[in-house]
């Protein structure tokens, strides 16, 4: 899938595309009116889709590089989605995946999950272990191989260690070799996975902490986790290459217009969406297949993911959505920007719905306008 794109400095490079999923959470009951059905519901792996609110006799159906439904397991969406681009990063490639969506359709679950679900993060941090533990047994590999991580907050266009509370915002420099480097932030070698939990749990829980007193600042912010592996050959000339992983859980990506935000909370809104609306572009431009400026350096966000995202890069975007009609206009919108294609097929969404209204009858005509112009 490599394409040829004209690089952000005018120069010619290798870029590749995004692999964008789209994970559908299971319907929440009691969040709505318990008459109220699912109004966005999957068909097979690749395609899902919803009801049309401009008329009910219609659905929308969209297709991506892989759907998960309300039924794929946290080991699933790992699976088909994450592991198989974890070897890269042994052999020095760069990799990002990052989790897209309106809050509370369960970004947060897919990246991090529960003790019992556990998510992308820690399974994925696992398997480095284990390939790395793979390449150390294995006599013929002339590599030793080491393990470290970052942890950085991006909120209000600010770039914070969540491994050094009270952190100034950090710079984002780009070496040479255009590798992208952010100097100042605490960068810990890691020898297992409990060495990880460690680090990882104490700082995640400050975090979300933090975000009921403050403005819900971990649904405004976008948490970035980097895991690198650095390897170093054992005979002369000691070659080194470093591969990269970022683990990203995004802002919320609502609409904060809508729900009439003010004052220091409006101003985040529009720091948050310039780095996802840059996100955006950034994934447009390297997935268009032609020749386009990619924006990387238009946003925090983009400027930091820019070795990683795109380029020689393996990257995936985990577009998650959740049913509930109160969802509907973020689910939409999401979807437009997660979709390979879409399509208007002219059939009632179930039978049901044919029978009762299925507008949400809380909204205002101006949302309605809202959402319907920018599809
Ligand atoms: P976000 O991070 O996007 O705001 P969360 O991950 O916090 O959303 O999810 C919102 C709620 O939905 C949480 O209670 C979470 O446990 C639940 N949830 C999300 N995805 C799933 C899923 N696939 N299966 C079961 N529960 C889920
Ligand atoms: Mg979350």
């Amino acid at each position: 899938m490599a394409q040829r794109v004209a690089g952000s400095d005018g120069g010619s490079k290798k870029t590749s595309r995004v692999r964008v999923a789209v994970r559908l959470r299971p319907y929440m009951c009691g969040q709505d009116d318990p008459s109220e059905q699912p109004c966005v519901r999957g068909l097979d792996s690749q395609n899902l889709e919803i009801i049309n609110w401009r008329n009910a006799m219609e659905t929308v159906k969209y297709h991506f590089d892989v759907f998960h439904g309300e039924q794929t397991t946290q080991q699933e969406v790992f699976l088909t989605s994450v592991k198989p681009i974890l070897p890269h990063i042994l052999n020095g490639q760069n990799a990002s995946v990052f989790a897209y969506g309106p809050t509370g359709a369960g970004k947060t679950h897919t990246m991090l999950g529960t003790g019992e679900q556990p998510g992308v993060i820690p399974r994925a941090v696992r398997e480095v272990f284990n390939l790395v533990r793979a390449k150390d047994k294995a006599q013929d590999d002339g590599w030793n191989y080491s393990v470290g991580m970052s942890y950085m907050e991006i909120y209000n266009e600010k770039v914070l260690d969540l491994l050094s509370p009270n952190s100034p915002d950090l710079p984002i420099r780009e070496d040479k070799d255009k590798n992208i480097l952010i100097p100042g932030l605490t960068h810990t070698t890691l020898s297992s996975f409990s060495d990880f939990e460690k680090l990882f749990v104490p700082a995640t829980l400050n975090r979300t902490t933090a975000s009921t007193k403050l403005n819900q600042r971990s649904s405004r912010s976008h948490a970035i986790l980097l895991i690198k592996v650095v390897r170093t050959q054992r005979s002369l000339p000691h070659r080194q290459q470093t591969g990269k992983l970022y683990l990203v859980d995004l802002a919320g990506s609502e609409d904060n217009r809508r729900t009439g935000n003010q004052g220091i909370r409006l101003k985040e809104s529009g720091a948050i969406n310039l780095s996802l609306f840059t996100l955006s572009k950034v994934v447009d431009a390297l997935n268009s297949g032609t020749a386009v400026r990619v924006p990387y350096r238009d946003s925090k966000l983009t400027r930091l993911l820019q070795d990683s995202l795109g380029g020689s890069a393996h990257s995936v975007m985990i577009t998650n959505i959740a049913p509930e009609y109160k969802y509907y206009f973020d689910t939409f919108s999401a979807l437009n920007f997660a979709a390979k294609s879409k399509l208007i097929v002219n059939k009632p969404f179930t039978r049901e719905t044919v029978a009762v209204p299925v507008l949400p009858v809380k909204r205002s005509r101006e949302e309605h306008e809202a959402a319907g112009s920018g599809t």
